[in-house]
């Protein structure tokens, strides 16, 4: 009988163990997952800042006036941005890690004070990810 329970102790820190190494490889699909989002962003940034520099370069061939193409193209850059932004919140959120709010440097999820500045930081929940993924598809069907 007692070898019975260790036994079945054993086989169950066993798949603990297991479920831990699932969790942390599916955690690795998930970020580099939304490190390749970052980087199409980012390719489709450097497109525009080639369109800007084209309509820079027009307006001073032909002398006219382009201000709202070019500020169209600098609104579009700002939406890159901040879905790149959303997108690093993500990352930190599956790596379990935020930035201090006062000093910005890199602390762990539970944290309540900066170990950097002392700063009281703001409790993030822990299943947060649900929720960005959901603020995702909303963007997809805009
Ligand atoms: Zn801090």
């Amino acid at each position: 009988m007692a070898f019975k329970d260790s036994f079945s102790k054993i086989t169950k820190s066993l798949s603990d163990g297991a479920s831990n190494v699932v969790q942390k490889s599916n955690d690795l699909i998930e970020i580099s997952k939304l490190n390749a989002e970052i980087d199409i962003i980012e390719k489709k940034k450097e497109i525009i800042y080639l369109g800007i520099g084209k309509l820079v370069y027009n307006s001073y061939i032909t002398k006219v006036e382009l201000k709202e193409e070019i500020k169209n193209k600098c609104d579009d850059l700002i939406e890159y941005d901040e879905e790149i932004k959303k997108i690093r919140e993500q990352i930190f959120n599956v790596k379990k890690i935020k930035k201090c709010s006062n000093c910005g440097i890199k602390i762990d999820i539970d944290t309540s004070f900066c170990p950097n500045c002392g700063n009281k930081q703001e409790l993030v929940k822990s299943n947060n990810s649900a929720e960005f993924s959901d603020s995702i598809e909303d963007d997809d069907t805009l």
